[in-house]
């Protein structure tokens, strides 16, 4: 193509635009074979009630382990794969995933751990197959559906109220529960979100980090904690990385956190192991501090 137009520019050109080509579908490949091989897996970080001391829940976490890479993180891959269009395949081995170590849990007797899960706003648009892989789900493994939560970034909700308000309410109507992920950070509509069918708001960790050195993010925090109650919904703080993060949200009657300071994401088999051992005692939670509820 290049010899016939004759040009160096339009040598380069294409040799450039033949390189990218290639790079992308070398990438596409190795996502598609890694789908083949059901290398995309769930890591769990636990939730603890602030209220019981307890661990009630957790969140799925996709990760890549590559048998030729290693482990790849998601900042790398879910970029690349919502480009590629595989994000919703990835997803739903994650949810499977998910569901599959949470069934067995709760078969264990572990408590009734739930499980929350990423998804996409595409998956939520067009939401006819995530609905019927859920139900799949459910019922293959006898996943109880209070068990299970899908998270919505604020964005993607607000993106398309409409659409998300009915989905939302298929979920609900199976008594699977939805939550709202990083909140704050988008444009929420107050008269849309009192119309959504949720279970919790996920206060985003951009608020949460200097919630105990900034005012204004104590004040935005304590908001949005006064305002899901309001609305009757949990909420659960994300980011905790210190007790005094933990005692702040605490005395401001937040119901779950979730962090470093409990845990980072662990694969399956140590989140078993957490669940089995119970949180460590330097976690188990003493009378409040700080201001009173
Ligand atoms: P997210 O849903 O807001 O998930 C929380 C992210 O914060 C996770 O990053 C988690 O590891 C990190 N994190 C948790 N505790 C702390 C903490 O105390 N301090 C700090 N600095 N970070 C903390 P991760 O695993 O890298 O995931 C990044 C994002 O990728 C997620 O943000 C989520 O939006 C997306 N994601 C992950 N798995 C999936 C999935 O299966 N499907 C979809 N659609 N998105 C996913
Ligand atoms: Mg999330
Ligand atoms: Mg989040
Ligand atoms: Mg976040």
């Amino acid at each position: 193509l290049a010899k016939d137009q004759g040009g160096g520019i339009s040598h380069m050109f294409t040799h450039e635009m033949g390189e990218r080509a290639n790079r992308i579908l070398t990438m596409r490949h190795r996502m598609r074979l890694a789908l083949e091989r059901n290398e995309f897996v769930a890591h769990f970080q636990p939730q603890l009630d602030l209220r019981t001391g307890r661990i009630v829940g957790s969140e799925a976490l996709a990760r890549w382990e590559s048998t030729d890479d290693g482990q790849i993180p998601p900042g790398e891959f879910i970029p690349i794969a919502e480009e590629y269009g595989l994000i919703d395949d990835i997803c739903i081995q994650v949810l499977e995933d998910a569901c599959r170590w949470t069934a067995r849990w709760n078969r264990l007797g572990l408590g009734d751990i739930s499980v929350a899960v990423n998804i996409s706003g595409r998956q939520f648009h067009d939401a006819q197959q995530l609905v019927e892989i859920v139900d799949t789900a459910l019922t293959t493994l006898k996943l109880p559906p209070t068990l299970l939560e899908l998270e919505l970034t604020e964005s993607s909700a607000m993106n398309d109220p409409e659409n998300a308000s009915r989905v939302m309410r298929l979920f609900a109507e199976r008594g699977v529960g939805c939550s709202i992920d990083d909140f704050g950070t988008g444009y929420s509509s107050l008269s849309v979100l009192k119309r959504f069918s949720l279970r919790k708001l996920k206060i985003d960790r951009s608020f949460v980090r200097d919630v105990t050195q900034e005012a204004n993010d104590a004040a935005i925090c304590s908001a949005i904690i006064a305002m899901a109650h309001a609305l009757n919904l949990k909420v659960c703080a994300e980011g905790v990385e210190t007790l005094e993060q933990l005692d702040y949200l605490r005395s401001q009657s937040c119901d779950q956190v979730q962090g470093y300071l409990i845990a980072r994401p662990l694969p399956p088999q140590e989140m078993e192991d957490l669940l089995t051992r119970g949180i460590p005692a330097s976690l188990r939670l003493g009378p409040v501090r700080g201001a009173p509820r």
